[in-house]
């Protein structure tokens, strides 16, 4: 790995300053960024620590809601008693992934803005890559991409955006709280990664030297009893191939609310609106599948339905 600067913030103030030096990133707990940097894919010149700043804690909002900060460790934002009573499906989402060491490392904001994992692109071996080598080409899109999106992919990517706590997040509506230079402002969650157009070098609408301080979870009475699915390879340790964040609010035999949001199919968590207003069948009328991932219609719409059922008592 080329050598690196390394600064831990005390303070926003001075995480904000230290990251406009040239070549500055932000580090939460590393455990992407760092795999990244040390296998060439990112080339960070100076790494400013922010997994100290005073912005890891849980907390009940005025409104109802709760707000977790951006430094916050998975395993506390899983683990918490406001996180996993009123919204079930996000704490099982952030347990689902990766492994306990991990989770103890691995911050809130980081998880966000963890970066794809299309082998094409954290593999510098393959020159043809958009997201790494602006202009290269998509070695996965005539490659083998049993995994790649489904949904909302271009020309120019096929990655999925690898994280299972961002698709609940979608599910239930949550806001990223981002501070910059010019102030503060508010991205709902939904709209915070993008879908890859012709620009797949860029994930999210996040600049560079804005920093996530929290993520604001709106009061959802449907999400307490929801639940994540996810599906993969292996269940011990891996990515998704297909995941589904389900809350359903079924009293009498009506629908009051239902909220549903696909990973492991897009560039970005899917929220599924469509379905949401049909509650059947419509989640994969877009889906555009290449030739290793057709079997991921199909397993998407058995998700969604099992996801369902358990959020509903059905099973
Ligand atoms: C073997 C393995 C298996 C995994 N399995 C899963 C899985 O199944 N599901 C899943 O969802 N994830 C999985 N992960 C990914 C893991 O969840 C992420 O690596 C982790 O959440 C990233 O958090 P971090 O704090 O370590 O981020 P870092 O590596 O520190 O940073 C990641 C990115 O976020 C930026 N950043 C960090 N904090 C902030 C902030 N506050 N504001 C702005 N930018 C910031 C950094 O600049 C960097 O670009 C796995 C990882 C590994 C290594």
């Amino acid at each position: 790995m080329h050598s690196l600067s390394y600064d831990r913030a005390l303070d926003v103030g001075q995480a904000l300053a230290l990251v406009r030096q040239p070549g500055a990133r932000f580090i939460g707990g590393g455990t992407n960024l760092l795999d990244l940097a040390r296998s060439g894919v990112e080339r960070p010149l100076r790494l400013v620590d922010v997994s100290r700043l005073p912005l890891s804690a849980i907390v009940e909002l005025p409104d109802g809601g709760v707000r977790i900060g951006a430094t916050a460790t998975n395993t506390a934002a899983a683990n918490h008693p406001l996180v996993r009573t009123r919204y079930r499906a996000l704490s099982e989402a952030l347990l689902e992934g990766a492994s306990t060491q991990l989770r103890n490392m691995a911050t809130v904001g980081g998880n966000l803005l963890q970066r794809t994992r299309c082998h094409y692109f954290t593999d510098p071996g393959f020159a043809s890559c958009n997201k790494r080598a602006p202009g290269s080409g998509c070695a996965a899109r005539d490659g083998f991409n049993r995994i790649h999106a489904i949904l909302g992919a271009s020309e120019a990517c096929v990655a999925t955006h690898p994280s299972d706590m961002a698709v609940a997040l979608c599910a239930f509506d949550a806001v990223v709280r981002l501070q910059g230079a010019n102030g503060e402002r508010s991205v709902p969650l939904c709209g915070f990664h993008r879908l890859p157009g012709d620009t797949p070098e860029i994930d999210t609408v996040i600049a560079p030297d804005e920093l996530v301080t929290a993520i604001d979870l709106p009061p959802l009475p449907c999400a307490a009893g929801s639940h994540y699915l996810k599906l993969r390879d292996r269940a011990s340790y891996a990515f998704a191939l297909v995941s589904v964040a389900a809350a359903l609010d079924l009293r009498g035999g009506v629908v009051h609310d239902v909220r549903l949001a696909l990973g492991g199919v897009a560039h970005k968590p899917w929220r599924a609106r469509d379905a949401e207003d049909a509650l059947r069948g419509q989640a994969l009328a877009g889906a555009r599948p290449l030739r290793h991932n057709g079997f991921k219609v199909e397993l998407a719409r058995r998700a969604v339905v099992r996801a369902l059922r358990v959020t509903g008592g059905l099973t």
